[in-house]
């Protein structure tokens, strides 16, 4: 027998499954032989004579040894102090190593530095030691797969599954230990990524990672890599979240200060009843409010938040009565066109509200973006086309002719590969021209999704659409890209339109949005026009429609009729 020498060297026989290794340290010439003619036939069987062997072959095959068979009297060393070693070192720590030894007093203490199990001198029949040698290869092998899936692999920390199953069972055995839930999310990291490169940002990560560690680990916190840049962490009650978050904000900057910033969402002291995925999902909505925030990075959830959350999960229960109910109403704000010397209506924007039978009525600010998280949106949005249909066509009927009323068309409607096919429905169904009904698109939406939102919009003008772009300015288009986008109409955002005419506001950015319009040779409508002043203002520059309260609020349809009336009065045509 050649000893120390590894058989991997050797050129494997084609088609021949690749055979696990166990390194056999053993001095005793006839010892070795009978355990590599147990062994050889399932294992390629790896021989090392002395301490300075068995070093040297894990030095170089470390990673690739399944057992380790230890004898414990070795001419050079003890097999102890090679035991201690092993464990000492990463490469080698997680190696299972069985102790071959006829001394029973040495068990326990082999156990204490990690053994993981013996086989006494005189050898046992084959079987027994082949059954042994095989179990302990399974179950080492699968605590490393379970390691795997455990543990995230950029940082270390949990998995979330294995944390959200970690935390439950510190409840279990702390059940009186006060303890936080917190969040934590890195501002832009994506901006992060793109200023400094993937690999500061990886480094990014696994500091945050290590100082959690160190801040929460030896009280017994734990910690998980949630997503990309969001860290949860579950860990007895901090009273100094300041402190905490700034240690952690100095680890991963280092000497970049600034270059980072973090926030973090608290849910302290919950109860324990509370579900886990709860209390972290209460943390979140915590972080959230301080997302775009330069002066806040710290945020608890509290009583107020709670109470939103409650507020919306019973809106979110009883959606289903209420479209059911019919308790969704659409109502109609008019819009003017204000180039002529007297205002003329030129058409209208459906807009929904909720006719709730016990909170009154609830604003679309309040549930819409509920609903969009969620999906319920696309069932909304359905209903209130279809009444939208419903309306105009019999305002059509009664009056002969009407205005176009435009419907607000959300983000997620856009995503529904049927979309195009169910408007066209809708109009045909109705009776109505495709210019009865508008379709607002919000400016985000274009940016989010460009390519598939174009060509949704394509295929809707194709059939005859008008497309309006809503909430223009908010949204951070490029110029470019404004000019390649299929639209008909340009809305101007409100909040833009409101922050021109704050005090020293800044007329100049409405006077470049309005040749913007010129340019691209759409009409623009201003939305959320309140006063005179902004009226004047706004025409003087060449705006040619205006939406708001100055005007009208959004009205129920039979209040809103009085607006048509009023129109066909004046014998002009009522189309835009
Ligand atoms: P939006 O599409 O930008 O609609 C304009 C909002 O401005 C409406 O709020 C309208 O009532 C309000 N508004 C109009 N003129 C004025 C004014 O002079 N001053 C002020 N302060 N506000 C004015 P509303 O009706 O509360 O709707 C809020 C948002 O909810 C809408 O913003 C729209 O994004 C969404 N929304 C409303 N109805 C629907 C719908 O049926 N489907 C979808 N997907 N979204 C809808
Ligand atoms: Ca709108
Ligand atoms: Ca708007």
């Amino acid at each position: 027998m050649i000893d120390a020498i590894p058989k991997t060297e050797m050129p494997a026989e084609p088609g021949a499954a690749r055979k696990r290794k166990i390194l056999v340290v053993e001095d005793e010439f006839v010892n070795r032989e009978i355990l590599t003619a147990m062994l050889e036939p399932e294992y390629e069987v790896i021989n090392a004579v002395s301490g300075a062997d068995a070093e040297a072959v894990l030095r170089r095959l470390a990673g690739e040894i399944s057992l380790v068979l230890l004898d414990l009297n070795l001419p050079d060393r003890h097999g102890l102090d090679i035991l201690r070693e092993m464990k000492e070192d990463p490469r080698t720590a997680k190696i299972p190593v069985i102790v071959l030894t006829s001394d029973k007093e040495a068990e326990v203490e082999c156990l204490n530095f990690g053994a993981i199990d013996f086989i006494p001198k005189p050898y046992p029949i084959p079987k027994v030691v082949q059954a042994r040698v095989r179990r302990t290869i399974e179950l080492s092998e699968d605590r490393d797969l379970i390691r795997d899936t455990e543990r995230d692999h950029l940082t270390g920390l949990y998995t979330r599954e294995y944390f959200y199953r970690y935390a439950a069972q510190y409840d279990v055995y702390n059940p009186d230990v006060a303890t936080d839930a917190l969040v934590l999310d890195v501002n832009h990291f994506q901006m992060v990524n793109e200023r400094f490169g993937k690999q500061y940002a990886d480094e990014v990560l696994i500091r945050i990672g290590r100082a959690i560690v160190a801040l929460v680990g030896a009280s017994g916190g734990i910690a998980c890599r949630r997503s990309a840049d969001m860290f949860l962490v579950y860990c007895p009650h901090l009273t100094d979240y300041q402190a905490f978050l700034d240690a952690i904000v100095t680890a991963a900057c280092g000497d970049d200060k600034g270059r980072i910033r973090i926030r973090l969402g608290v849910c302290a002291e919950a109860e324990k009843t509370v579900e886990m995925q709860t209390r972290f999902d209460r943390a979140k909505i915590a972080a959230d409010t301080v997302r775009g925030s330069f002066t806040e990075c710290i945020a608890f959830y509290d009583n107020a938040m709670h109470e939103k959350e409650i507020y919306a999960e019973r809106l979110l229960d009883e959606f289903q009565a209420a479209i059911d109910g019919k308790q969704f109403s659409v109502y109609f704000q008019p819009k003017y066109d204000v180039r002529p010397e007297k205002p003329v209506l030129c058409g209208a924007e459906a807009l929904v509200r909720w006719i709730h039978p016990e909170l009154g009525v609830i604003s679309p600010g309040i549930f819409i973006p509920l609903f969009e998280n969620n999906g319920l949106i696309r069932m909304l949005d359905r209903y209130v086309w279809r009444e939208t249909v419903l309306q105009i066509a019999e305002w059509k009927k009664k009056y002969g002719r009407t205005v176009p009323v435009s419907v607000n068309v959300s983000r997620i409607d856009m995503l529904d590969p049927d979309l195009v096919e169910t408007l066209r429905d809708l109009v045909i169904k109705g009776g109505l021209d495709f210019g009865d009904l508008h379709l607002e698109i919000t400016e985000s939406a274009y940016t989010e999704n460009a390519r598939q939102i174009i060509s949704t919009v394509n295929s809707l003008r194709e059939i005859g659409f008008v497309i309006e772009m809503d909430d223009f300015g908010s949204g951070y288009s490029s110029l470019n890209m404004i000019a390649t986008l299929p639209i008909d109409v340009l809305k101007l955002d409100m909040v833009f339109i409101r922050s021109v005419f704050r005090e020293n506001g800044n007329l100049r950015m409405l006077k470049v949005i309005v040749e913007i319009a010129e340019t691209l040779s759409v009409p623009m409508i201003a939305e959320g026009v309140e006063t005179a002043e902004q009226l004047n203002t706004l025409r003087e520059m060449g705006c040619d429609m205006v939406q708001g309260y100055y005007f009208s609020p959004p009205k129920p349809a039979v209040d809103f009729e009085k607006f048509i009336c009023d129109r066909l009065s004046t014998g002009k045509p009522a189309n835009v």
